[in-house]
């Protein structure tokens, strides 16, 4: 190994030094697996996995020990194990970031790739970093989160009505992730999809990777798309026809007499740090997007929520 390249030869960030161990499965605070969980090392195996998994319960812990892609792998761990100097004495996560939010959500915010310093550090996706604070805040003066911070995986943050997921689950280096690996996470996204579809109402895509990765999933779905498909940008909308709508099969006066069956897609710019210390994205611009998830949503389809 050379200096300044990690245990798998990738570069090592800077401002960092060396510090801990990786935390063994079923060690972490809420940790949703066990020794016995089920562990992808292949496309092919989290398909599997992702398919076969009954429950949201089942489907996150499987998604939380996922290794099929060997680049992401070790970059997650290298960072675990690595870590940013201001948090080497605090244990990293260092696996994939499951969904986390309510188990029948409204809303479902599709974001891009856990952040390592962030979630991959906290086990929470946008937990504990600037990109998080911003959402969070966001969130919380809209009505969908409970405290306008979400910092560690205790912190006793909720979401109210709403669903996190990023479409890919592990850190990628440079926050890009590569085709082949959208590609390969792509099945847990479709399987949870699956899970909350029927009371979903909005879909917020948090950047154009989001936007382009959620079309064919819910394609897969039978969501009635538009083609071509429409460009993301800040505010656009899409009306969906959802047909896993819980009242999908009933005529339209028995469906909800505001979304009549159908899920409004929004595109909002993501909060990257890049984009809110230049002023792309707003404080007011994500308030306008969840504002405006919440009036075209009606809470009638909310369930309890879960901490992960
Ligand atoms: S990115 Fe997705 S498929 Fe690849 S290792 Fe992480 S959880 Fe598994």
């Amino acid at each position: 190994m050379n200096a300044g390249e990690g245990r798998a030869g990738l570069p090592v960030p800077p401002g960092e030094g060396r510090a801990g161990s990786l935390v063994p499965v079923g060690e972490w605070p809420g940790d949703p697996a066990g020794p016995g969980t089920p562990v992808a090392g292949s496309a092919a195996e989290v398909a599997d996995l992702a398919a076969g998994a009954a429950t949201l319960a089942e489907l996150v812990a499987r998604q939380s020990v996922c290794r099929a892609c060997p680049r992401l792998v070790a970059w997650r761990e290298e960072v675990a194990v690595v870590r940013r100097r201001s948090f080497r004495d605090e244990p990293y996560w260092g696996r994939p970031i499951p969904g986390w939010g309510s188990e029948r959500p409204r809303l479902l915010i599709v974001g891009l790739a856990p952040a390592a310093h962030g979630g991959n550090r906290t086990g929470r996706v946008f937990t504990g970093d600037r990109s998080g604070d911003f959402l969070f805040a966001s969130l919380f003066r809209c009505g969908w989160a409970e405290k306008p911070t979400s910092v560690s995986i205790d912190d006793g943050q909720r979401l109210i009505g709403a669903r996190m997921v990023a479409a890919v689950r592990c850190a990628p280096p440079a926050n890009k992730p590569e085709p082949a690996e959208r590609d390969t996470c792509a099945p847990w996204l479709t399987a949870e999809l699956g899970l909350v579809a029927s009371g979903l109402q909005v879909i917020v895509c948090l950047g154009g990777f989001a936007w382009q990765a959620i079309w064919p999933l819910l394609g897969q779905y039978g969501f009635t798309l538009p083609r071509p498909r429409p460009a993301f940008g800040h505010g656009a909308e899409v009306r969906l026809r959802n047909p896993r709508a819980r009242n999908a099969g009933l005529g339209a006066q028995a469906q909800n007499p505001q979304t009549g069956g159908e899920v409004l897609l929004i595109g909002c710019y993501h909060p990257s740090q890049q984009n809110t210390f230049t002023g792309r994205v707003t404080p007011a611009m994500l308030d306008d997007v969840f504002t405006r998830a919440q009036v075209y949503s009606t809470p009638e389809t909310d369930g309890p929520v879960t901490e992960r």
